[in-house]
């Protein structure tokens, strides 16, 4: 093998070390790139670099556990050992005796002090990488591999500087030289994430520094290549633990890897790309798992489309608010501020200032707010004594979350899209900041929102489907038709318009079927008949997941009970569609509850499907309201079963009978009477009065029934049988109406002062409503624009297809109202 071949350097992650297992795969890997001389960067064995902060401190508290957490450390090393090594351990295994002895030594001193120190601290966490590198390093040789061991703290010189750990140079590359020179070699294994200070102890840099030393070393050896090992296939537009739709980005440039690892993508530490840039060196980002992924590149190539890649959050922030009248116009106040937080080494993750200068709000990390608040009150005691500055507000609990992607600059309407979402997702924005690159803009939000904001950001910019929590209640007859609906039309709604509609809930009146991903639609009823028992409560906290960003209930009962839930989901942020009456026509107190709790939430409210089915009535009236019309009278024909009867009823056949083909026929409710006494009619002429904005009830419609009142008590079956006595008068009312060339219809109508009535009405034979089929629904507005002749909305208004479908042209308004592409 010739030397004079470039370097490549491979950095092995703590999942990628967990166990001999791993290592030996690790190995494995990097064996069959034939020929590729290597730098082998590794992090200690996953975990251990937490369990050595954890014995620090329990030595320094003084607690005894820690000697059995250290047994049971150098045991799992032993044992991997042992494992790598088989019969050439003992050497390594009395080294690792040494080592461990060694730190039981240094945790002793600790317990002693009964104090933390930092370069103690320093010293202890970073030798899991010693052990781990030393472990692959011993079984490359037994594999019969080339492999050099090397202690990057013989090597590496650092020191800490505001940016971030800044490596010395030309020290470190004339050290690494000097080992090169000593110790010749096709393969260095690395110990990732310790280095020297300019005082020559023992350093690291700083939490997840792995990748950062990859990057360093790799620009120490010329490597050509940096390739990063760890659990995922590459960088994703969102981390793929808190955003299972994220996709991989499989190119992407330093600056967009600089900015998502800084918010928060621990996929890689954000200086690993400040060697890499500086040498044009580009960088994989590869899983261990699934080596012949190519995984991502990150390199100097910018790519404008899309314009966001990803979006990243940085929890365990926040904020600091220093407000007051009197820093306006005062130069320099900024500069204080951010002096004074230098000063004290506290690192401001995100600034923002309002134009007013009344304001200066900046974002630092949770466990340094307090020393944070302490710093800027020593610093503006005076301006605090005179009520220039009237507070150093603290908010706890903050998390930012960054938009990122380099062709954000050239592109309006980024920031407008991610406002539009977050605000759709209800999720409030405490402080807001955009980079002068424009290749990122920040919000700082409370952390209990983070998750929802992040994917509800996600899909906004379509980088994953827009997803809508969905529970239906009632799946009777409406509500079975439209879960059979929803699956059909799943396939087609998520690629053609990324939208994801996902039924995680399912309820009658006492039964309960969840799912945490969504209910497997081909088979919901059997999942629904093995449910247990659940309130309605249960059912909507299920829905309204705090990880989803958008919750809707199609509430396809026709229940009141059901219907005195919905001020209280509204007010959540549960949008609600359906076809139940009970809420439009119910009492004038809660429908404006209703009405003001959908409007103070931003929650959608839609029922479309209570007039007339699926017949575009509502969406209808509200565009001639809309765009200014006046509406002078809406008279209409909105029970199936009365058309139906009407329709048929021409003298040849007894009233009673026609009713009674009906019920077989399955066009009446269960007991007629619920038809015939005009009352579901009154109901849904309340709807319509109701988008006139006017107060009407059911009680102030007047209700020519056609069940006298001596009929409404008793059984069905008592009603079915005196139900022939009503022929004779029947009869009549056709023969008189006949005699004017007439025909009876059973009609609603409301005029603009809000009279409204429900009866049976003998119309001209030429009349709209006296020309239709089986059971077809009709609405006639008559309006400024509309007069001379009416817009009429006529078509078959009953029955489970056309109402669900009603249900779900709602249910779609909202997504598309919620950013999806329908
Ligand atoms: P390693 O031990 O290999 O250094 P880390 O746990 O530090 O691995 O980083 C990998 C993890 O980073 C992934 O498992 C993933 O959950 C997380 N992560 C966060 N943001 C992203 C992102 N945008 N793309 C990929 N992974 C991400
Ligand atoms: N082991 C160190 C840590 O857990 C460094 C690294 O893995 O990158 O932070
Ligand atoms: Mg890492």
């Amino acid at each position: 093998m010739s030397i004079s071949q470039p370097f490549v350097a491979h950095k092995f992650g703590g999942s990628s070390m967990r166990d001999a297992e791993r290592i030996a795969h690790v190995a494995a890997t990097l064996a069959t790139r034939a020929g590729e001389p290597q730098i082998v960067v590794v992090s200690a064995m996953q975990g251990v670099t937490d369990a050595l902060i954890a014995l620090v401190h329990s030595a320094a508290a003084r607690s005894d556990d820690w000697r059995e957490a250290l047994a049971r450390l150098r045991d799992r090393h032993q044992a991997a050992a042992l494992a790598l090594l088989g019969a050439h351990a003992e050497a390594t295994v009395a080294w690792l005796d040494q080592e461990f002895a060694n730190l039981a030594d240094v945790l002793h001193a600790l317990a002693l002090l009964g104090t933390p120190s930092r370069e103690a601290l320093d010293l202890v966490q970073g030798l899991g990488e010693v052990w781990s590198s030393h472990l692959l390093s011993g079984h490359f040789k037994v594999r019969g591999d080339a492999s050099v061991w090397c202690d990057a703290r013989e090597i590496l010189r650092v020191r800490a500087e505001e940016l971030g750990v800044m490596v010395d140079w030309p020290l470190s590359q004339a050290q690494f030289d000097t080992f090169r020179e000593r110790q010749p070699s096709t393969r260095y294994v690395v110990t990732g994430f310790v280095a020297r200070d300019s005082e020559g102890r023992a350093t690291t840099l700083g939490r997840n520094g792995s990748d950062y030393s990859g990057a360093i070393f790799g620009a120490l050896a010329a490597a050509v290549e940096v390739h990063i090992w760890t659990d995922v296939d590459g960088v994703y537009s969102a981390d793929p633990r808190a955003v299972p739709e994220a996709v991989l980005i499989p190119e992407l440039s330093y600056h967009e890897a600089c900015e998502l690892a800084y918010f928060g993508a621990k996929v890689i530490h954000p200086q690993t790309m400040a060697p890499a840039i500086e040498r044009q060196i580009p960088i994989y980002i590869r899983n261990t798992f699934n080596p012949s992924h190519r995984g991502s590149r990150i390199s100097a190539k910018r790519s404008l489309e899309p314009p966001v890649k990803g979006v990243s959050a940085f929890s365990g922030l926040a904020i600091l608010n220093v407000e007051g009248a009197g820093m306006i116009g005062v130069p320099g106040t900024a500069e204080r501020v951010f002096g004074a937080l230098r000063h004290g080494s506290i690192s401001v993750v995100m600034i923002s200032q309002g134009s007013s200068e009344h304001s200066i709000c900046c974002v630092v990390r949770e466990a340094e707010v307090d020393r944070a608040e302490r710093l800027l009150v020593e610093a503006f005691t005076r301006e605090l004594d005179r009520g220039m500055i009237e507070r150093i507000a603290v908010t706890r609990g903050i998390s930012v979350l960054a938009v990122v992607g380099d062709g954000m600059a050239g592109h309006p309407g980024t920031a407008a899209r991610l406002f539009d979402q977050l605000g759709r997702g209800r999720i409030n924005v405490r402080a807001i900041a955009q980079g002068a690159s424009e290749r990122n803009i920040s919000v700082a939000i409370d952390s209990a929102d983070a998750a929802r904001a992040l994917r509800a950001v996600h899909a906004g910019f379509y980088l994953s489907a827009q997803t809508i929590s969905v529970g239906v209640v009632g799946p009777g007859n409406v509500g079975a038709v439209l879960i059979e609906q929803l699956r059909e039309a799943a396939p087609r709604l998520r690629a053609q318009f990324g939208l994801d509609l996902r039924v995680r809930a399912i309820s009658g009146s006492r039964t309960l079927a969840i799912s945490e991903t969504g209910i497997d639609l081909a088979h919901w009823r059997d999942t629904y008949a093995q449910a247990g028992d659940g309130d309605l409560d249960a059912f909507a906290k299920h829905v309204h997941a705090s990880h989803l960003p958008h919750a809707l209930i199609a509430d396809c009962s026709a229940s009141p009970l059901v219907a005195a839930q919905y001020p209280k989901w509204l007010a959540q942020g549960i949008h609600i569609v359906t076809p139940n009456k009970q809420a439009g026509s119910g009492p004038i107190a809660r429908y404006r509850e209703i009405l003001a709790n959908a409007r103070e939430s931003g929650a959608r409210f839609r029922y479309e499907a209570s007039v007339g089915a699926g017949l575009p009535i509502i969406t209808t009236l509200r565009d001639l309201i809309d765009t200014g019309d006046r509406i002078d009278r809406i008279e209409g024909m909105f029970s199936g079963t009365l058309a139906f009867l009407f329709n048929r009823f021409d003298g040849s056949q007894p009233f009673s009978a026609l009713v009674r083909e009906a019920r077989q026929l399955g066009y009446t409710e269960p007991d007629p009477r619920d038809d015939l006494d005009g009352r579901d009619v009154a109901r849904k002429l309340v709807i319509l009065a109701r988008e006139l904005g006017l107060a009407t009830e059911v009680a102030d419609v007047d209700v020519d029934s056609l069940v006298p009142a001596e009929f409404a008590a008793g059984s069905t079956d008592d009603f079915m049988a005196q139900l022939p006595a009503l022929d004779a008068a029947m009869q009549e009312r056709l023969d008189a109406a006949r005699a004017n060339g007439e025909v009876l219809r059973f009609v609603a109508s409301l005029d603009a002062s809000g009279k409204a009535r429900v009866g049976l009405r003998a119309m001209p034979a030429s009349h709209a409503f006296a020309n239709g089929k089986l059971t077809d629904n009709f609405v006639q507005f008559t309006t400024a624009r509309y007069n001379k002749n009416p817009l009429v909305v006529q078509g078959p208004g009953a029955g489970p297809d056309v109402t669900a479908a009603g249900v779900f042209a709602d249910l779609l308004r909202v997504a598309a109202y919620l950013g999806a592409r329908v």
